[in-house]
């Protein structure tokens, strides 16, 4: 082939585009990066049974057995979803790992919670958490000293008392 203007264009067109899409590949790998270490976990998959209101993600983490007599847990709640009222025989721990909830005791008022928040729930008393009704939050749930019991499930929280946070 003679070297000519054309092939010179020729050279400089492709050396653009190969140039285009090594950025491009940069600028996914960056944007994959960035969201993975946003969400230390996956959300896992959607809860489908009557103790939440809304729509919540659960990725189990450790399935309790008798050495440890813990169950974790990440819990994803989008804007507006939260728990039924319930307690824990054996008590919970959360760890707020993103966005801004809320979690109540029952005769108390509402507490927002945020990430980096840790949040001790004593064994048998009635609470709820979730998110806010404009932001979604994420926790790690630790449920302690299962081989005493489990979560006992008790009615949903209504918007009345969802609603609340906004008149404290
Ligand atoms: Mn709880």
């Amino acid at each position: 082939m003679k070297w000519n203007k054309n092939v010179s264009y020729s050279i400089i067109g492709w050396g653009l585009m190969v140039c285009i899409s090594c950025n491009r590949a940069k600028q996914e790998k960056f944007e994959s990066t960035k969201s993975n270490s946003e969400m230390a976990f996956s959300k896992g998959d959607k809860v489908t049974n009557d103790n939440f209101i809304g729509t919540v993600w659960l990725n189990y983490l450790v399935e309790t057995d008798t050495a440890h007599n813990v169950i974790i847990g990440s819990v994803t709640f989008e804007p507006g979803a939260r728990t039924n009222w319930h307690y824990h025989k054996g008590g919970q721990i959360l760890l707020v790992t993103q966005g801004q909830g809320l979690y109540q005791e029952k005769g108390k008022p509402i507490e927002i919670i945020e990430k980096g928040a840790v949040v001790k729930c004593p064994a048998n008393i009635e609470h709820w958490h979730g998110a806010t009704p404009t932001e979604s939050m994420t926790h790690i749930a630790i449920g302690t000293n299962t081989n005493i019991g489990g979560a006992v499930w008790l009615d949903p929280v209504t918007e009345d008392e969802y609603n609340n946070v906004s008149k404290q």
